[in-house]
């Protein structure tokens, strides 16, 4: 699904990731593991070209999400296939309807027919439908941390994306939260193809099919979640694991 080659990338002189190649399977979900400043968001953001956003970013090599090049994409388009979750909820000061309508409504006219039925089934799909349907119209920024983000995530399957990244998309949220989100991992890959970038290991093993192992900008080992715990092939990964570093 995602197929990344020889990919480098460089903040001006710092060279951030030193040559990945990776492939991320469709309806799977994939984590990327790996101490602070080791590339993992990075890669991430240059797989729908967030990186766009940052001065002075030269890359090399490519990533190709079902068969097209990322960096000869239209960026919007690709935004619109390949969604984006990040660590602490980010919700427009809009209502909750608003919030997951924003997407839709910058590609085409919804009519007030459509625009129920996108917002009720992309609530659902985050989890979130039963708790939040009798305030639609109250602001997104009303509901508890875990809520928000959930919204979130609603917001970004509204446009019906095929990817979805999210970026250490737990780490702000009490642990009930984390689970219903776990949850909604692993229910969102039997359609899409999920990556998550993590900083807690047990989270990998209870939601990734597969993970990745970086380490100052390179991919140490990727492989069947089970496999790289119980049996890394690499040292570093090994290392890492054992809580030796990171
Ligand atoms: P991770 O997500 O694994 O913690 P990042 O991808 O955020 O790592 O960062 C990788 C490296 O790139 C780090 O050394 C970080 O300081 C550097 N970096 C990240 N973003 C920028 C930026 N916008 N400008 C310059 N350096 C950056
Ligand atoms: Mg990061």
């Amino acid at each position: 699904m995602i197929s990344v080659e020889n990919f480098k990338l460089w903040y001006g002189d710092f060279q951030a990731l030193k040559g990945i190649t990776l492939e991320v399977p469709k309806n799977q979900v994939t984590a990327f593991i790996g101490p602070s400043g080791c590339g993992k968001s990075t890669l991430l953001r240059a797989m729908n070209r967030m990186c766009d956003f940052v001065g002075g970013v030269r890359h090399e090599g490519s990533i190709a999400i079902d068969g097209r090049d990322v960096f000869a994409s239209d960026p919007n388009e690709l935004r619109v296939a390949v969604g984006m979750v990040f660590q602490h909820p980010n919700p427009f000061p809009l209502s909750i309807r608003d919030n997951i309508l924003y997407g839709p409504r910058r590609m085409r006219r919804i009519s007030k027919a459509e625009g129920d039925e996108i917002v009720e089934c992309s609530l659902r799909d985050a989890g979130l439908f039963d708790e939040v349907k009798d305030k639609l119209d109250q602001s997104g920024l009303g509901i508890s941390g875990g809520q928000q983000q959930r919204l979130c995530i609603a917001r970004a399957l509204a446009v019906d994306p095929q990817v979805l990244l999210m970026d250490e998309p737990t780490s702000a949220l009490d642990p009930i939260s984390t689970g219903l989100v776990e949850e909604l991992m692993l229910s969102l890959a039997r359609e899409r193809t999920v990556v998550v970038v993590t900083h807690n290991m047990q989270q990998a093993t209870r939601v990734a099919d597969r993970t990745a192992f970086f380490y100052l900008g390179e991919l140490v080992e990727e492989g069947p979640t089970k496999r790289l715990f119980s049996d890394p092939r690499e040292q570093r990964t090994q290392e890492y694991l054992t809580g030796r570093f990171g």
